[in-house]
């Protein structure tokens, strides 16, 4: 039985300008997994732990992406998943993102590299249409190709991978409250002003020189979100006390991660991150809420081998 133990990392998703196209990849937090070939054929989740997840195939994002790649390879092909959760579904990190990338990079990576990690990404969009109805690839894309991402196209799929400047760390909060889904596509308006569109596209220009250019100052002045932020930070508790917090302290910018209840900010070297940190654990001790808190490098490698 071929096997391996891999890392699934989290993700940030959207950076604020980058509604639905950005993402980045976290090095500290992430999950474990251990995926085998077998010789029977059909895909089973063997054990979750950690979480309470479905083990039903159909039911699970790693299952669904698995089955989505194997329908493609069309050989008859046995794979176990063992899940080691340790994201926490819900946060806003990607805890399926990481499920669903996880296993088809490791199948891939067991049938020795027949897709390409675009490819993979198509499968694993499979598993996040599971998990919440939309396929949508701003997480599974940096999870698969590392550092920085953008969808630039969803149809046709056009993912780029950008320039990681070696000096960003990501801080990343995690308040430990229920922001249902449902709640936080319900309070985003569909229609957008064409003022708002200007800055929005102007910002997300912004990111991708700065990031390329290595240009912090540059990407710190367009880490701001005119569109979705204000409508969904109301689903978070001291978002702009937090935003404020970790600004003061120097971080480049601060905005949800993904859609909440996590805050991310970004910084220009640990020190800086590491006080970030204690500046929103301040901020979050007077709450009186449980939380989280991760100080991360940004992991240009994507998914990786473990074991
Ligand atoms: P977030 O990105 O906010 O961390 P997710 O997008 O990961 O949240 O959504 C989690 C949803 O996906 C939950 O409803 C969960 O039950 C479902 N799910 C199914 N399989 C998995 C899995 N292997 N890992 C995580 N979540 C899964």
């Amino acid at each position: 039985m071929k096997s391996i133990k891999i890392f699934a990392p989290a993700t940030v998703a959207n950076l604020s300008c980058g509604f639905d196209v950005l993402g980045c990849c976290l090095d500290t937090i992430g999950d474990e997994m251990v995926i085998s070939l077998t010789p029977e054929s059909g895909v089973k989740i063997t054990k979750i732990d950690g979480a309470n997840l479905p083990m039903e195939t159909h039911k699970n994002v790693a299952g669904v992406a698995v089955e989505a790649l194997l329908n493609t390879y069309g050989k008859n092909i046995g794979v176990e998943i063992e899940i080691y959760k340790k994201i926490k579904a819900g946060s806003g990190i990607g805890s399926s993102a990481a499920s669903s990338a996880g296993a088809v990079w490791a199948v891939n990576y067991l049938l020795d590299t027949p897709y390409t990690p675009e490819e993979l990404v198509k499968f694993a969009m499979e598993g996040e249409k599971l998990a919440s109805g939309n396929a949508h690839a701003d997480n599974v894309a940096p999870a698969l190709l590392g550092g920085f991402t953008l969808v630039r196209s969803y149809s046709p799929l056009d993912v780029i991978k950008l320039n990681t400047p070696k000096d960003l760390l990501m801080t990343v909060i995690h308040p430990q409250i229920e922001v249902k889904t449902s709640d936080s596509r319900s309070v985003i308006k569909h229609n957008v002003s064409l003022k708002q569109a200007i800055q929005q596209w102007g910002n997300l220009g912004g990111l991708v020189a700065g990031l390329f250019t290595e240009d912090y100052n540059l990407i710190g002045r367009s880490l701001e979100d005119v569109i979705i932020e204000p409508m969904r930070s109301i689903l978070i508790p001291e978002f702009n006390t937090v935003k404020q917090a970790a600004i003061a302290k120097g971080a480049l910018g601060c905005g949800i991660s993904g859609s909440g209840p996590s805050i991310f900010a970004l910084s220009k070297g640990i020190d800086t991150a590491n006080n970030v940190a204690e500046a929103i654990r301040e901020v979050y001790h007077k709450t009186g809420l449980d939380f989280d808190i991760h100080v991360s490098k940004i992991n240009s490698q994507g998914v990786k081998v473990i074991e």
